[in-house]
């Protein structure tokens, strides 16, 4: 014989072998079985090297049912048992009973284990047990065709289909109708005989087949009522989280907006918990486990940390667990779920070192981005190994946990630019609804505020007469930090001096486009902003041009991203139009109530005024003074000058009258040349002052003409009340006597009523 082959491992030939070896290791690994059963039959010891022997020794072993089977059938069919008890048959049966055992023995040892029957083996111990009761019924026969214990066979068949598969049942009533007909064939295949052999083989199908259809039904029932009850129990948590949601009140009621968030927040956290309860009580109720629990991936991934859990332990630990390790860690790795049996060992959340028998735990994936955020976990005490339809389960109510967070993580996310787009709306309308100019400043610094950091605020306009000039009107924040701010208010420069300012006007759009430091940038004429480190300038544009600029700042970089900039320009562009509009409502409300050539107040307003003025000093027990003037020799300005100078004269006396009165006065126009001026808490004393200084202010002005310098006098009376008199239309009078009193005696000087009263009384 050639040298002896190599053992079965291993397959790849050794360095240096001969061709016949490399031609026996191709052969042994292309025909294991062959090589097998010749090294077998032929003793060839080296060929059937000591694995090679195993293998040889348990395929036989492995092929013993089929050989009993195979072995016992043929006897049936040769009605072996049918003749009276000898000892061949009755080693038969020993041997049939031993196998039936053996197998038998075997399948309780492996479903300990958790493992299912295969196909093979079920068909090995199917087909066994048919043949086995073809035997019994035979040897009860006593060589009658009919055997007494016939039904053994058809209870035997009932009894296989309900606990073996579709296919392996179908396989074993073809045994059995083979059978029947290898009967009847062996009886001499009377044509009499075919009847009772086909009712045999039709009892056998019908047996099977009922019981198949009701064990299915059954399965099927069973299995809907589960469903349902699931389902049931989803509704259930379902509306539970729906009536927290409802007893957490309202949250739109709350006017903070950060209680507003905060009780939104629980409600959603009420609500998760909710679902995660409910999930993990369906899956003690569904999967009959000991402890079910829920744990979540930390952001880093680096732990697992216990949610919730439902277990008669007490050891399941609250402690982080490293994600990587053990069963829960595989299913974070795999993203798929994790199913063992037998003594299950590492499982690092029970902390007295409890070793659960059976364990299923299927990974949280996110469908979205497809990350994993936790583990649900089932174990058993008992080895019953989790089947595949548990798996399903489970998978599904982890699908359902994640479910309830995205839910609630949307409804956030809902919320949150639902209460963005409210509030720009909200400060759209409170843009519109105002109607003076510094109410509109005043809002769209506010509005911007809420939508961004603003640490500094800025309101910029081109003048109304000369939009070459540009004037601060507002500024908000920034004085305490020294960022050069303080001096901006009123502050004016030219349109074309090339600060950012004015450059946003001028083109219309948002700058800086890129970050700079406004330190180092002129932004208002010459000025710089110090210690801010984003700057955005917002054109207010009405139309197509440009009124002016909105300028925010914060200390913070990048405080004014994409979208908050877009939303800022458009508010903007309200407060703009907002900003015309209030300009015109001014404009409309000067003209009706001032004078057009001198700007004081017009006559039908100064008696408004004067009423409210009187009606107040008679509320409140004060003096109100009125002081009437009218410039002397008038008529003959005129005459001299012409009627432009005249009109010059007039502007020069009333901007005097306005600059010598003070803030609570009422300088008016009274008519022609004459004026007026209502002095409210000022008794005639107070008033002769102003009247005086009055007087001599514009006895000081000089009018430049094409004739020569051109000075006027001022005539003036003052009457007060209640003193002068108690009604207006006294006290207008009073004050027009003692202007005519002053006329009558030279002109240019003040007269009061007191003064006029007490000469006479004087005098009595
Ligand atoms: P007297 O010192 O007595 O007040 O003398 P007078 O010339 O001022 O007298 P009178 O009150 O009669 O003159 C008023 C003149 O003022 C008559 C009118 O031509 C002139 N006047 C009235 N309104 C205007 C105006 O709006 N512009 C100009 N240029 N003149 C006006
Ligand atoms: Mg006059
Ligand atoms: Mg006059």
């Amino acid at each position: 014989m050639s040298e002896p082959l190599p053992a079965l491992p291993p397959v790849r030939a050794p360095v240096g072998a001969t061709p016949t070896v490399r031609r026996r290791l191709a052969l042994q690994r292309s025909r294991p079985l062959l090589i097998r059963a010749y090294a077998l039959l032929l003793g060839d010891a080296g060929l059937a090297g000591p694995i090679a022997r195993r293998r040889a020794a348990r395929f036989v072993l492995r092929s013993l049912p089929a050989l009993v089977t195979v072995a016992v059938g043929a006897l049936v069919a040769l009605r072996g048992f049918e003749s009276a008890a000898g000892w061949g048959q009755v080693a038969a049966m020993a041997v049939l009973a031993v196998a039936l055992g053996a197998l038998v023995w075997r399948r309780v040892a492996r479903a300990a284990a958790g493992e299912q029957a295969g196909y093979r083996e079920q068909l090995e111990l199917g087909s066994l047990f048919v043949v086995a009761a073809y035997a019994v019924a035979q040897s009860a026969s006593f060589g009658h065709a009919e055997s007494a214990f016939q039904p053994v066979v058809y209870l035997v068949m009932a009894f296989l289909v309900a606990f073996l598969a579709p296919g392996v049942g179908a396989g074993l009533v073809a045994l059995a109708v083979t059978l029947e007909a290898l009967l009847w064939a062996g009886r001499g295949a009377r044509v009499a005989e075919l009847p009772e052999a086909v009712v045999h083989a039709g009892f056998v199908t019908v047996f099977a087949v009922l019981y198949y259809a009701v064990l299915a039904g059954q399965v099927a029932a069973s299995r809907r009522d589960e469903r349902l009850a699931i389902e049931r129990r989803m509704k259930e948590i379902d509306h539970l989280a729906r009536a927290f949601r409802l007893s957490v009140a309202a949250p739109d009621d709350a006017q903070d907006p950060a209680e507003r968030e905060r009780r939104w927040s629980e409600g959603a956290v009420i609500e998760i918990e909710a679902a995660v309860g409910g999930a993990l009580e369906v899956a003690v109720a569904a999967l009959r486990c000991h402890t079910c629990a829920l744990f979540w991936l930390s952001e880093d991934e680096k732990t697992l940390t216990l949610l919730d859990c439902r277990s008669p332990s007490e050891a399941v630990g609250r402690e982080p667990l490293p994600a990587g390790e053990g069963p829960l860690g595989g299913a974070v790795r795999r993203r798929s779920p994790v199913r063992l049996h037998g003594e299950v060992k590492a499982v690092s959340y029970y902390a007295d070192g409890t070793r659960p028998k059976a364990l299923l735990a299927a990974p949280l994936v996110d469908p979205r981005g497809g990350h994993v955020r936790g583990v649900v976990l089932v174990d058993r005490m008992e080895p019953t190994p989790f089947t595949e339809a548990e798996e399903k389960l489970l998978v599904t109510l982890a699908a359902e946990i994640l479910r309830a967070v995205g839910a609630e993580r949307l409804m956030k996310d809902v919320r949150q630019t639902r209460a963005e787009v409210d509030r720009f709306y909200r400060s759209i309308e409170r843009l519109n609804r105002t109607r003076k100019l510094s109410e509109v400043y005043d809002a769209l610094v506010g509005v911007a505020s809420e939508m961004v950091t603003v640490d500094f605020a800025a309101v910029a306009l081109r003048d109304e007469v000369d939009p070459s000039r540009v004037r601060v009107v507002r500024v908000a924040g920034g004085e305490g930090d020294r960022t050069g701010a303080a001096g901006l208010d009123d502050l004016e420069f030219a349109m074309g001096d090339g600060c950012l300012v004015s450059s946003a006007i001028k083109i219309d759009d948002v700058l800086p486009v890129n970050a700079l430091d406004p330190a180092k940038t002129r932004v208002f004429g010459a000025v710089c902003l110090r210690g801010l480190a984003s700057l955005k300038i917002f054109p207010l544009k009405v139309g197509e041009r440009s009124i002016g600029a909105l300028v925010l700042g914060a200390k913070r970089a990048g405080a004014y991203g994409r979208d908050a900039v877009q939303q800022l320009l458009v508010i903007s562009m309200h407060a703009a139009q907002s900003i015309d509009r209030a300009r015109l409502f001014d404009q409309t409300e000067r003209l009706a109530t001032t004078d057009g050539l001198t700007g004081l107040t017009n006559h039908r307003t100064f008696q408004e005024r004067l009423d409210a003025h009187l009606g107040q000093a008679q509320r409140y027990g004060k003096r109100t003074s009125l002081l009437l003037c009218d410039i002397d020799h008038f008529k003959s300005v005129n005459d001299t000058y012409g009627h432009p100078v005249g009109d010059q004269v007039l502007r020069g006396v009333a901007r005097t009258l306005a600059r010598a009165a003070r803030g609570t006065d009422v300088v008016a126009r009274y008519g022609g040349e004459e004026f007026a001026i209502v002095m409210p808490e000022t008794d005639t004393g107070g008033a002769m002052v102003i009247a005086e200084r009055i007087r001599e202010k514009v006895g000081q002005l000089v009018f430049e003409t094409e004739q020569g310098p051109l000075k006027v006098t001022l005539s003036l009376g003052v009457a007060t009340f209640p003193d002068d008199g108690a009604q207006k239309p006294a006290l207008i009078e009073r004050a027009d006597a003692c202007l005519y009193h002053a006329k009558r005696h030279g002109r240019n000087q003040s007269v009061s009523a007191a003064s006029l009263r007490a000469p006479r009384r004087a005098a009595v």
